[in-house]
């Protein structure tokens, strides 16, 4: 059993020694069953959530009205959630009740897929009501039950469908696919905050071409924010994506490169993505521009956060004819004199006492700047003694 699981037994062994089952569901069996690394683990159990809050010390209600309490155990923190069936998606965004329900089986039936539906209990052995490792085998993703039901029920499924296809590399069933052809347009019922959760991961998924061949080929593209407006941007992504992203920033900085009408703004706005991944998109938009017209001198590198520095290369890659390894880069990087202005052996205070005749401005971040670029293209060491003898030298009409 994996490491992970190993440390969640005495959680779930907590919980049955109080009288109720507990099991580990969900992505994490399944990301088991194919030998991927796992990130985190999910427990289900009959035991009511306050119950679970009475078992362990620690813990947070983080969903309480859906069942699920953070258990903090042993340094490691795992998702409980009751077992629960739901109904009435009426408003296509929250179920309209939750029912915590007894059985194990019912809670695995209302998961999405067959191969998300599976549970493992404390001795490992695989709880399987709907052939989950039967569809791992034969790398199928097939819904629990009727796909149109369970498609129109939660039409958020279908975009689920479509990023584990490029998460997995799996194939949809055809049933599936015959239903989200129906009824992809209900896609535009859901939140747009829930559909970029899964849009992010589509793009991050190693069968990328194969999601967007699929998202493309079932129309569902023709239901999401902007690309319902753009439908030939799909098409033009396509010729350009031939690998994963790394990020959501990355994604959007790809698509305003590729058609720079729509801006960043309006990318941000539509998928109401934050204002942090709004700045980060428009500096790395203006590294790969800087990139494509000066090449990668020192100043790029330094606009480049190292955060930045695998999107960056990804980039290039897709959208430019050179060849940019990430390592040379980090490299390069990690060689710069300095990593950002506060790295300067000197600051603005240093040039406003070296002219104490000249009323500060706007001249102070002008010069000072000016010293950045020469020490970062080593013009000037950055040696505060040095940097200020050549700063006395500059003359101050020149610029004022
Ligand atoms: P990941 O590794 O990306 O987290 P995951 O399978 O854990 O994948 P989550 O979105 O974290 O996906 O959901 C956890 C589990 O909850 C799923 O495996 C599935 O059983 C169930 N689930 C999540 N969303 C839905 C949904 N919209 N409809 C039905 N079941 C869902
Ligand atoms: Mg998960």
């Amino acid at each position: 059993m994996n490491q992970l699981f190993v440390e969640g037994i005495p959680v779930l062994k907590k919980i049955e020694n109080h009288g109720f089952e507990a099991v580990f569901v969900g992505g994490s069996i399944r990301d088991y069953l194919l030998n991927k690394p796992l990130h985190d683990i999910d427990i289900a159990t009959s035991a009511p959530p306050e119950v679970v809050q009475n078992i362990f010390e620690k813990t947070i209600p983080i969903g309480i009205e859906h069942g699920t309490v953070l258990v903090l155990y042993e340094e490691k923190s795992y998702e409980v959630t009751t077992y629960r069936v739901e109904s009435d998606y009426r408003d296509y965004r929250h179920p309209d009740k939750v029912e915590f329900v007894s059985s194990l089986q019912l809670d695995l039936s209302r998961r999405d897929f067959t191969i998300n539906a599976m549970a493992m209990n404390k001795s490992g052995e695989i709880i399987d009501p709907f052939q989950g490792q039967v569809h791992l085998q034969k790398r199928i993703l097939k819904t629990v039950n009727e796909a149109e039901e369970r498609f129109t029920e939660d039409p958020l499924r279908m975009m689920r469908a479509l990023r584990f296809v490029s998460q997995l590399d799996f194939n949809l069933d055809e049933e599936a696919l015959k239903a989200i052809r129906t009824h992809r347009f209900l896609l535009e019922k859901i939140a747009v905050e829930r559909l970029a959760i899964e849009t992010e991961k589509l793009w991050r998924g190693p069968a990328l071409q194969k999601a967007l061949s699929l998202l493309q080929e079932t129309g569902v593209d023709g239901h999401l924010p902007i690309f319902k407006e753009n439908t030939r941007l799909i098409d033009l992504a396509r010729k350009y994506a031939k690998s994963a992203f790394h990020s959501l920033e990355e994604i959007v900085a790809f698509f305003h490169l590729l058609k720079e009408d729509i801006s960043i703004e309006q990318w941000c706005k539509s998928w109401k993505l934050s204002k942090a991944v709004e700045k980060a998109s428009k500096r790395l938009v203006s590294s790969f521009s800087y990139y494509k017209e000066k090449g990668i001198d020192a100043y790029c590198l330094y606009e480049l956060d190292p955060s930045r520095i695998a999107s960056f290369v990804h980039l290039t890659s897709l959208l430019t004819k050179s060849i940019v390894h990430e390592d040379d880069v980090r490299k390069r990087y990690e060689g710069l004199p300095i990593k950002s202005t506060k790295d300067l052996e000197i600051d603005g205070y240093d040039i406003v006492q070296a002219f104490p005749d000249i009323r500060p401005g706007p001249w102070i971040t002008e010069l000072l700047q000016e010293v950045e670029r020469k020490v970062l293209f080593q013009q000037l060491p950055n040696n505060k003694e040095q940097i200020m003898e050549w700063v006395k030298k500059w003359n101050p009409q020149e610029k004022s």
